[in-house]
């Protein structure tokens, strides 16, 4: 980074935030401290719950013209009354550090990609360090979100796995998830997986965020229990969640170096 500096490079990533949703505010406030830590340029754009989305578009445009910005990121989900499909399809594929626009999910489909999708790249990182080699392992995807499930099965394909995407459709899904080598759980429901599951000595990645009664922060895996016989498993909070960070930071010192 500090070379960048002296190059006169500062990377400059714009964070939009639409309404109050507390946990978006909590996402992009971490996101927000990633970038001071760094020593890179932020600015957010907190907008209120009743923007239009002529308006939230138009700032999309004027973000996608500023030079010092070179990764733009709108928080996820946005209000009902505006539309995610549009708004992400008007960001400068350039600037889209959370690679959502369609053009950087085509690349990521292909396996060329400039932007890595910033979940599963952190995954694929967390894998990495596990030391396991993910040629033709079983690894089963739960869950088929665009953010989430679909490009991690995408990267994990890349890397020569054998891959299967359960989906609240999916009939045996307990037998699915017992066979894995590695499961990447991604529901949105808190203790989904069990270790009636699980296979002995398994990696485990919990994606899940989900907020208890309580106010506690809880993953999609029985942590207590799964964690007695997976070899490896990522808690939540302190699992993926940094490791999505980390990805982002990675993307928008990209799209520096690319604008440049
Ligand atoms: P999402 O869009 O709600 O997708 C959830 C997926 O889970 C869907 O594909 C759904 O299937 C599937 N599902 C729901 N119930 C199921 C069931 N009973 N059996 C099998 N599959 C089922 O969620 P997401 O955006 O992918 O996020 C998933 C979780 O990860 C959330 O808790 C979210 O907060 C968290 N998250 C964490 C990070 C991080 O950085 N740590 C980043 C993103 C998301 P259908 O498609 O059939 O409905």
């Amino acid at each position: 980074m500090g070379n960048l500096k002296d190059k006169g490079l500062t990377p400059g990533l714009a964070v939009v935030i639409v309404g109050q949703d507390p946990a978006s505010r909590v996402y992009v406030n971490n996101k927000k401290k990633a970038c001071l830590e760094l020593g890179m340029y932020s600015e957010e754009y907190a907008l209120p719950e009743e923007t239009t989305q002529e308006e939230l578009l138009r700032l999309v445009q004027k973000l996608n013209a500023k030079e010092d910005i070179h990764g733009i990121l709108v928080q996820l989900p946005l209000p009902k009354h505006l539309d995610e499909k549009t708004v992400i399809n008007n960001i400068d594929p350039k600037k889209d550090v959370d690679a959502f626009h369609p053009v950087n999910v085509g690349k990521i489909m292909i396996g060329d990609y400039d932007y890595l999708p910033c979940t599963p790249a952190g995954i694929m990182e967390l894998l990495k360090d596990t030391g396991i080699d993910l040629i033709g392992k079983e690894c089963v995807v739960i869950g088929r979100s665009n953010i989430v499930g679909k490009p991690m099965a995408m990267l994990l394909l890349h890397q020569n796995a054998t891959v299967t995407i359960c989906h609240s459709k999916t009939r045996n899904l307990k037998e699915i998830v017992k066979r894995a080598d590695v499961v990447v759980a991604a529901v949105g429901r808190a203790n989904f997986v069990t270790a009636d599951m699980v296979k002995e000595g398994a990696v485990v990645i919990d994606v899940g965020m989900n907020r208890l009664e309580n106010g506690k922060l809880c993953g999609d895996v029985n942590f207590d229990e799964v964690s007695k016989i997976a070899g490896f498993i990522t808690p939540v909070p302190g699992g993926v969640g940094p490791m999505t960070i980390t990805t982002l930071m990675k993307n928008t010192l990209t799209a520096a170096q690319k604008q440049r």
